[in-house]
């Protein structure tokens, strides 16, 4: 009927894992492909930002210098004209805003003559000899000259610088020293994030220049650093190159970025802690990861989510399925609609029955009209509107249950049906639509009718015989053939009364035939149920005293209005059962017919304090050929139709039967007779019961 579902579901979740693993790794790629960049990206603006402070101090460094060496050329060009005196020009380089140390000429043979210094008094004695200098070679060869870096004790960094001047000036040299400490004070207004600095390195590793003047005055060397030697060999580098990182003084790892300035084979340095100058990209990172994170969460959520889909749709297809594989095997037919009358389930074989397909009709409205131009849904429409079916019985409640049933003869393929028809009810109680399961009971029909019919045969043939037997036994026993002696009369009795109980038993074997083949023959009149009774009782005067037992008739109170019934055949009722309660009650009982009015009925109850029905057995009571086992035991006479025909004679005259019954205590039978005409079925139907698997 429908596709296994559940494989499809099941398959997938085998699956799972790859599609799990694809999605995470395309959620890696995804993050990588902006993070990667998006990091990049930062890290050069970080180093393009270190760098601009490095070029910026590098800048400033080489304007200080160049301005000293500018300084000192003007000086000497002055003095090489002679426009002013060696002592002019010295006190206007030594003025307060100058880094000039100290100032000297050289005479032309390399030894000082004038020498002033900022701080220090100079006598002749401390004059040097300067002529053996790389200075004094440098001047001699008519180039400017500037020294490394010295520091020397506490004194600030240092740098000479010299000027040669004209042989005609007397002198070779204006040479000054100039205090670095002028570059202190751009390092230290150099502004690196929150803890980082700029500072400068000379040629030999030592720092010149640092916002932490300790490590200048400390003659801290800083060689071993490869981005320092890199520097120094006059080549950019910075820390994004791995293989350069490094940790600081303060052991703390660093970005940092290194700018050779050539002229003077230094270094210009700008160092920042590596967590201020990535912070932005370790922010970024953490972003990322996080929002990786949160992604796999959800894809997690998702693969549980699907799981718990999966396993529910497995569950409901198993379900179903196994609801299907129910259906299939049913031999009975199944066929669901819903209110508006469209087909929600059929089962094959109700297919099969109907000679329907579920395919062609399966959601479609089935209207009394279906079938007008489509003959092959006779069948179906019949059963689904009762009224349009050549015979529809009424509807029976299962007793105990909330099932109805009824028959239905359908033309179409021509069947007769025993439909049990249930409500399906939603949540909140509403009618969703219908359920009827059908049960085929043509064949079963033909065999009760053909049984039926062996059986009125049967009886029939018997009948003729017993009743020839019973004339013929009356006829000795009434001494018409000549006087008996005892015990020839006691022989005769008992043959007698065994022949009665032939007769009885063929008749009621004869009466339930008919019923079951529904002609039972019914002839209704008015009769007065208080004379009825009356007549029926008094018939039992002479064994109810034989037996000792009171036998007591309450009469109505008032009148009662005639009651429409074949009084025939309610003697045969009323009789099975005033007989059942004389011969199950023992002697010294009593048995108490009463009538009564309940509404639109007479209500007869025949209470004795008799056996009783074993609890146990009840539910049989009104099934053919019941005798219960306690009656078994002591009564071995009946034939355990009795009930069965009393039943079907009430139910035919619009009554019911009821018993209550405790064992070794009594049973009261109680049947209902309607009052009204109306109330009384048009026809005499075929008792549904047999056919019942819930009976
Ligand atoms: P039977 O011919 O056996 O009486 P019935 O159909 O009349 O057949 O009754 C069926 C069975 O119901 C009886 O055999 C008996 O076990 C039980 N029964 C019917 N009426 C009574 C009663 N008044 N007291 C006890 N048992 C009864």
């Amino acid at each position: 009927m429908q596709p296994n579902l559940s494989e499809f579901w099941l398959g997938r979740k085998s699956r799972l894992w790859i599609l799990g693993t694809v999605a995470i790794l395309a959620l890696i790629v995804a993050n990588a492909a902006w993070l990667v960049p998006t990091l990049g990206e930062l890290n050069t603006n970080a180093y393009l930002l270190h760098r601009a402070i490095a070029l910026d101090v590098r800048n400033q460094l080489s304007n200080f210098l160049g301005q000293q060496e500018a300084d000192l050329t003007n000086a000497a060009d002055i003095l090489n004209q002679g426009s002013a005196s060696p002592v002019e020009i010295i006190s206007r380089l030594m003025k307060e805003d100058r880094p000039f140390e100290s100032v000297t000429l050289l005479n032309t043979n390399g030894i000082e003559k004038f020498k002033t210094h900022r701080f220090l008094l100079i006598t002749e004695a401390d004059l040097k000899d300067r002529s053996s200098d790389p200075l004094f070679k440098a001047v001699f060869s008519g180039q400017t000259y500037i020294s490394p870096v010295v520091i020397s004790g506490t004194s600030e960094p240092l740098i000479t610088i010299a000027a040669p001047l004209n042989k005609d000036s007397g002198y070779s040299a204006i040479v000054a020293e100039i205090n670095l400490k002028f570059l202190l004070e751009v390092v230290r207004n150099i502004t690196v994030g929150k803890s980082g600095a700029a500072y400068v390195v000379d040629g030999d590793g030592y720092i010149i220049a640092h916002p932490n003047s300790s490590l200048v005055f400390g003659r801290a060397n800083i060689l071993n650093r490869k981005l320092i030697l890199k520097a120094l060999n006059g080549e950019e580098a910075d820390t994004r190159d791995k293989n350069l990182s490094y940790q600081n003084e303060q052991k703390v790892k660093v970005f940092a970025v290194a700018l050779p300035f050539q002229p003077r084979g230094w270094a210009v340095i700008v160092e920042n802690p590596e967590v201020d100058a990535l912070a932005s990209s370790r922010q970024i990172l953490s972003v990322g990861i996080i929002s990786f994170g949160l992604e796999i969460l959800l894809l997690f959520l998702l693969v549980w989510n699907y799981l718990n889909l999966a396993r529910a749709a497995t569950l409901f297809y198993g379900e179903r399925n196994q609801r299907e594989a129910i259906l299939n095997s049913l031999s009975d037919g199944v066929i669901e609609y819903d209110s508006k009358s469209q087909i929600v389930l059929m089962n094959p074989k109700a297919e099969e029955l109907l000679g329907v397909h579920f395919k062609d009709i399966g959601g479609r409205a089935i209207t009394p009209d279906f079938s007008k131009n489509n003959p092959k849904y006779r069948g179906l429409v019949e059963l689904m509107y009762p009224a349009l079916a050549p015979y529809s019985s009424s509807v029976k409640e299962i007793p105990g249950t909330r099932v109805k049933t009824m028959e239905i003869h359908i033309s179409s393929p021509e069947l007769k049906l025993v439909v049990t028809l249930t409500q399906v009810v939603d949540q909140n109680g509403s009618v969703r639509g219908f359920l009827k399961i059908l049960h085929d009971i043509s064949r079963e029909r033909l065999l009760s009718k053909i049984k039926s019919e062996f059986v009125t045969i049967a009886a029939h043939q018997l009948r003729t015989p017993l009743s020839a037997i019973k004339w013929s036994l009356k006829l000795l026993l009434d001494g018409d053939a000549g006087a008996l002696n005892k015990e020839q009369e006691s022989f005769l009795e008992r043959g007698y009364e065994t022949n009665e109980r032939m007769i009885k038993l063929v008749n009621d074997l004869l009466s339930a035939a008919r019923i079951e083949e529904g002609r039972f023959g019914y002839d209704f009149k008015d009769i007065n149920m208080d004379e009825f009774l009356e007549t029926v009782i008094k018939n039992y005067s002479e064994i109810v005293s034989r037996k000792s037992i009171k036998l007591k008739f309450e009469k109505i109170d008032g009148a009662l209005p005639l009651v429409y019934a074949d009084p025939e055949k309610l003697s045969l009722a009323f009789n099975n059962l005033l007989d059942n309660a004389i011969k199950y009650t023992p002697a010294g009982g009593q048995v108490l017919v009463k009538l009564e009015k309940k509404g639109n009925y007479a209500l007869v109850s025949i209470a004795d304090t008799g056996v009783g029905i074993p609890d146990s057995e009840q539910t049989r009571v009104f099934s053919k050929f019941f005798r219960a086992s306690n009656v078994m035991r002591m009564e071995t006479e009946g034939t355990g139709l009795g009930l069965f025909i009393v039943h079907n004679i009430i139910k035919r005259h619009g009554g019911d039967v009821h018993f209550t019954s405790h064992e070794s205590k009594g049973t009261t039978f109680t049947f209902t007779l309607p009052l009204k005409k109306e109330l009384v079925p048009k026809e005499e139907s075929v008792p549904l019961e047999e056919f019942l698997e819930t009976t």
